[in-house]
């Protein structure tokens, strides 16, 4: 068959999102419910989503913030991260996990991912510790935990912290252990496109109630009423002080609200999302010219994304041009992600091409394949369907 590109007939003529929210009318009602109450923000229901999210993870304390990137600038504000802090994350990520570090004044350190996970690998974490290493951000790429076990054992004995970027992986378990109560910090992010939404969104999940007390605070300008940290006792009753520099990164009540309903889904999201990729799996087994991410056996994944690397030297074209192709048959194909440090600003920073040479090799062959749990059983006929047809015609 002919690639669309090519003059052929299209897969499909409406082009199919490799993601898309689920908002429902339930979700509306519990929305409109809080836009019509008394609070739209810092109000009950922002506390309300915070204790659930606490309980579905098992942790002590959860903090809302506007965002994941303002929830992992919180982190590392409460982990101390400072100027001449070195910390150590993955390439393969989005910005927000290296430039959280630089918002602190820090320095991120890449460390290369493992070939077959395409997650940060452990024994790369150990190479680029240095006695200036503050902390750890390793990502749960496409939703699959990273070997927490492995990196806790590369940090143990050192003051090193781990904050976990898990704005894919809420929902995944680490060795029947959720994700969230495993680091000394843990971020999600409640984006369109992550397992739950609540538009724009993010959280942080501790046992620590120091960093509790810190990332309250950073969220709300530094500013307490707080009488034991108040350093004028005396002030009255409309008396606050701000204590350090912070932000205002609140996350309103009526999204906290879609959140709270979100989350009542999740386990939905979750099973849909892998009846979609066992499909995937099967299909793309046994399709020479693709290569699949490994998921190893202590991962319990959410599926956040469904990616394949390219086997680049079994075809006749490049990614660029299978990536168009792609888009031309109406597959919304997406590419998860350009290194962090081959970024114009990274490489104004003094990092070099060459870094991470395993990361680098991935995004060279990477698609990103549609997936989310909306999607209909001819949805994903037709993203296999896909595959099929332009991998059989370029292969060599
Ligand atoms: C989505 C995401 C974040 C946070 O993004 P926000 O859009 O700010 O919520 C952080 N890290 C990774 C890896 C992400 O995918």
């Amino acid at each position: 068959m002919k690639p669309a590109i090519l003059g052929g007939k299209p897969i499909r003529v409406y082009g199919l999102p490799y993601a898309k929210q689920y908002v429902d009318d339930d979700d509306c009602k519990a929305v409109n419910e809080v836009l019509r109450g008394d609070f739209l923000t810092t109000g009950p229901t922002a506390k309300q989503f915070e204790a659930v999210i606490a309980d579905y993870v098992g942790a002590k304390y959860a903090v809302a913030f506007s965002n994941g990137t303002s929830a992992l600038h919180a982190a590392c504000y409460a982990a101390g991260i400072g100027k001449g802090d070195e910390v150590i994350t993955t390439p393969m990520t989005f910005a927000a996990s290296a430039n959280c570090i630089l918002y602190m004044g820090g320095t991120p350190v890449f460390a290369d991912i493992d070939k077959e996970t395409f997650n940060i690998d452990a024994n790369e974490i150990a190479k680029n510790i240095s006695n200036k290493t503050k902390a750890i951000i390793p990502v749960d790429y496409t939703g699959q935990s990273v070997d927490i076990d492995a990196i806790k054992d590369v940090v143990r004995g050192r003051d090193i912290l781990i904050i976990e970027d898990a704005a894919h992986a809420l929902g995944t378990k680490y060795k029947g252990v959720p994700v969230g109560k495993l680091a000394d910090m843990t971020e999600f992010s409640f984006h369109p496109v992550k397992t739950i939404t609540t538009g724009e969104g993010g959280m942080i999940t501790t046992d620590n109630p120091e960093y509790y007390n810190k990332l309250i605070n950073f969220r709300s300008h530094c500013i307490t009423r707080d009488i034991n940290q108040l350093e004028n006792k005396n002030g009255g009753g409309w008396y606050y002080e701000q204590l350090d520099l912070g932000f205002n990164y609140r996350l309103t009540d009526f999204q906290a609200a879609l959140g709270i309903s979100q989350l009542k889904k999740i386990d939905w999201f979750i099973s849909r999302r892998k009846e979609i990729v066992s499909k995937y799996n099967e299909a793309f087994d046994g399709l020479d010219g693709l290569i699949l991410q490994k998921n190893p056996i202590f991962s319990d994944t959410t599926n956040h994304l469904y990616v394949v690397k390219l086997d680049l030297p079994k075809l006749k074209i490049d990614r660029k041009q299978m990536f168009e192709a792609f888009l031309a048959e109406g597959i919304g194909v997406f590419v998860h992600y350009i290194p962090v440090y081959w970024h114009p600003y990274y490489k104004n920073l003094g990092f070099q091409r060459g870094l991470c040479p395993n990361a680098e090799d991935l995004y060279n062959g990477l698609l990103t394949v549609p997936l989310f749990p909306a999607m209909s059983d001819e949805d994903v006929q037709d993203v296999i369907r896909a595959f099929y047809k332009l991998i059989n015609y370029y292969r060599k």
